[in-house]
């Protein structure tokens, strides 16, 4: 079968959205450019206040609904208007922002591979924790059936971190994100996908 139907007939997507996630619908996104397809996917980490988890900020900050008197930290983010597609918590838990047929607000001013403006082109995942922290196994797991669910959906061909794509700018997700365990864990099963981010030894050019 063409891969272009067996993505179509995809039960698990519906406009975008994926079964197995909790929609947590955000405002911050537009339509993608005519012929713009999501052939990336850019992994972010993100937690409000930074090094808290567990609690309501980030979704609250990506449907623009965060106080942003409640902590000092808040006061940079006033007026923000940001998505991603994914959140993915640290017990597993999957909330979706915004349908990844659409364009989501994540990456700002980035390149990949010498294409620019990558929010046209990809997806965003953000994954709760910390720059230089770890991250947990279940969530390597659950961001792996992510992306094999994403790559039958849409034509991924490659994994980068918001660090790669927006070098010297962004440092997320970090050095705490271990690319070789998830590369491992994709490898074994299809569809696959092109490592990741960057493949060992590549990342210190790029950083
Ligand atoms: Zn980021």
């Amino acid at each position: 079968m063409p891969a272009r139907a067996a993505r179509g007939a995809d039960a698990a997507w519906r406009h975008g959205w994926w079964r197995e996630a909790r929609a947590c619908p955000s405002p911050n996104f537009g339509p993608r450019p005519a012929g713009s397809e999501a052939t990336l996917v850019v992994v972010h980490s993100i937690s409000l206040p930074p090094g808290a988890y567990g609690g309501p900020d980030v979704e609250r900050l990506f449907t623009n609904t965060l106080d942003c008197n409640a902590h000092p930290y808040y006061e940079a983010l006033r007026g923000l208007q940001v998505s991603a597609h994914f959140f993915l918590r640290r017990d597993g838990e999957l909330v979706q922002f915004v349908s990844c047929d659409e364009r989501a607000w994540h990456a700002g001013r980035s390149q990949w591979r010498g294409r620019a403006e990558c929010n046209d082109w990809s997806i965003g995942i953000e994954l709760e924790g910390l720059e230089g922290q770890g991250f947990e196994p279940v969530q390597y797991r659950r961001l792996a059936a992510l992306l094999r669910a994403l790559a039958r959906r849409y034509p991924i061909a490659e994994v980068a971190g918001h660090e790669h794509v927006a070098a010297g700018r962004k440092h997320d997700p970090g050095p705490g994100f271990d690319w070789a365990r998830l590369a491992r864990t994709l490898r074994r099963r299809r569809p696959r996908l092109a490592p990741l981010g960057a493949a060992p030894g590549e990342t210190a050019g790029r950083s």
